[in-house]
């Protein structure tokens, strides 16, 4: 193995003590040493010497476009390990599910939106992109309240004020509020979230303090998170006594909005959905797509869009990809960076995964203005900024939340829900209404503990599965996290197979806006 985790490595080196330091310069020079006997051994540089693999890329959203990346940040030897890649994206644009929507001529995220401050990898796109970040700035002054389907059970007081003093007296009162109705349980609830990522930091360690892992099993058992997939969040809540109102209320609303899902969802899935509620959240401005564009346009990458996979095939040495289009491509590795539960790829030889099922969220946005009738109020001014809900049946979405105010009785809100919103729901909730958008998202699993997770490695070879990770948790970060373990372990595994393949790179850098539109 000659290849190294550079980017991982400078942020573990601030915590380094010196002694491990020096202990790591030593090892570094027994390596180089070795190689250089190595290398001057007549017979070995021939045996050792194998031409660079073809790799082949499904999917164009931040797993494929960070497979695609850390693959040639961990491969910078002579010759590369690591030849052309090729990425399919069977859409015009490239991002998968972080996409924006135009709305009556504003732009909103439609899908993925929100980063957490200690999603590192994200950090370190922006930044290797030169990308603006936009600070999640609302979570002291936007108003929130807790709908049962018949009043809110609770509710926060609006700071509409300018004044920076007056906000946080309101964001104090709130939390007096807060703790009025949840007292202790909110402290033990963070204890909860904290302890989960701290676990996670973890993946973040640097190459010679953290295996490769062949199964997803293996690099959550690691971590010290598997336990937490293995029961439900409502489980593990109850065991760190929390109070059923606070399950019930405030930890339903997190997991509803953020996986449309109730407290079943697993521990982990849901420490990660609470974890995606806390303060210091971020965007990329413009948009988050704007992350796996970079990537791509960085990464020596040969892209194919409107290029649907609909069949890979091992021969022998080798994978056919054929694609829907009636192209064929040959690949020495093959990575699927996309859910395989409702996509229809055929795979020769067929192999087994754990049955999975997604759970659609439908986003509809609508530019207009809302009825307070519907909420039983008098004025549209008492109704808050986040509606979040508790699991009732009767409840025809799971969150309403404005994205901006255009005027005082006009704004942009997104709502989300587990069903498609139909006109005539939408004529009731809202008393105006002048653009709608519905997008309904395959949107991540439908999370059940305990999960079972199919192998990053599908068929023993050289056919690799990011979206496995999938089943501890869905976010920008964790398909990152699972990409750039499967580019160590495309790497490692790789490095002993002699491959034909001529590396025919072609070093395609065009605008990242050529890879994109609006949903
Ligand atoms: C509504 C919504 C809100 C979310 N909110 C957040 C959030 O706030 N924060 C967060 O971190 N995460 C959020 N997520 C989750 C996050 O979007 C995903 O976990 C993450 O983007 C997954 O990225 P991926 O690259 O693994 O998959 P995807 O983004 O799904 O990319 C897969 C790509 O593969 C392509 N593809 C599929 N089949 C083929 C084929 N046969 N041939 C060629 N191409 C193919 C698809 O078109 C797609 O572009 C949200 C998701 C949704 C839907």
């Amino acid at each position: 193995m000659d290849w190294r985790c550079s980017e991982s490595e400078s942020m573990e080196k601030k915590k380094e003590e010196p002694l491990k330091t020096l202990q790591m310069k030593m090892n570094a020079m027994i390596v180089f040493i070795f190689t250089l006997l190595f290398l001057s051994t007549p017979s070995s540089s021939s045996s050792v010497q194998s031409d660079p693999q073809t790799v082949c890329i499904i999917g164009s959203g931040i797993g494929g476009s960070s497979v695609a990346h850390f693959l040639r940040q961990y491969s910078d030897q002579s010759p590369p390990p690591i030849g052309l890649i090729r990425i399919f994206e069977r859409r015009g644009r490239v991002g998968g599910r972080m996409a924006t929507i135009s709305l009556a001529g504003d732009t909103f995220e439609a899908g993925a939106s929100i980063l957490h401050p200690k999603n590192y990898h994200a950090v370190n796109f922006v930044k290797f992109l030169n990308l603006t970040v936009k600070q999640d700035d609302e979570d002291d002054s936007s108003s929130f309240g807790i709908w049962d389907g018949h009043k809110f059970v609770f509710k926060t007081l609006d700071s509409n004020s300018k004044f920076p003093f007056f906000q946080k007296i309101a964001s104090l009162l709130n939390s007096f509020r807060m703790f009025f109705r949840y007292g202790f349980s909110l402290f033990k609830m963070s204890n909860f979230v904290e302890s989960a990522v701290d676990k996670f930091l973890n993946y973040y360690k640097s190459c010679e303090s953290r295996p490769v892992f062949e199964s997803v099993d293996e690099m959550l058992k690691w971590a010290g998170l598997y336990n937490l997939t293995t029961r439900t969040l409502q489980e593990e809540l109850v065991d760190v006594r929390l109070s059923p109102l606070l399950i019930q209320e405030l930890v339903t609303v997190i997991t509803r909005i953020n996986y449309g899902q109730s407290v079943s969802i697993s521990g982990f899935a849901g420490a990660v959905s609470l974890a995606g509620s806390g303060g210091g959240l971020w965007a990329v401005e413009g948009g988050n797509w704007q992350m796996a564009a970079g990537l791509i346009n960085t990464s020596d990458v040969e892209l194919h869009l409107n290029e649907e996979i609909a069949s890979i095939s091992y021969l022998g040495d080798y994978y056919e990809l054929n694609s829907t289009n009636g192209n064929s491509y040959t690949c020495d590795i093959t990575v699927v960076a996309t859910p395989l539960d409702e996509i229809n790829i055929r795979f020769t030889p067929a192999f087994l995964i754990p049955n999975r099922q997604l759970q659609h969220t439908h986003a509809t946005f609508v530019r207009g203005f809302l009825n307070p009738a519907y909420f039983d109020l008098h004025s549209a001014s008492a109704i808050p900024e986040l509606v979040g809900t508790v699991e009732n049946s009767d409840i025809p979405f799971t969150s309403i939340s404005v994205l901006k105010q255009h005027s005082k009785n006009d704004m942009s809100y997104k709502i989300f829900s587990r069903e498609t919103v139909a006109d005539a729901l939408l004529n009731r909730i809202f008393s105006v209404r002048t653009a709608t958008i519905r997008i309904n998202w395959g949107a991540y699993p439908h999370y059940k503990a305990p999960e079972r997770f199919a192998p990053f490695i599908l068929d023993g070879r050289h056919l690799y599965y990011v979206n496995s990770f999938e089943n501890a948790a869905s976010t920008m970060e964790t398909s990152a996290v699972a990409a750039e373990n499967v580019a160590r372990l495309i790497l490692s595994r790789s490095s002993s197979q002699v491959k034909s393949s001529s590396s025919n790179l072609k070093s395609s850098s065009p605008d990242a806006h050529d890879l994109y539109s609006d949903l």
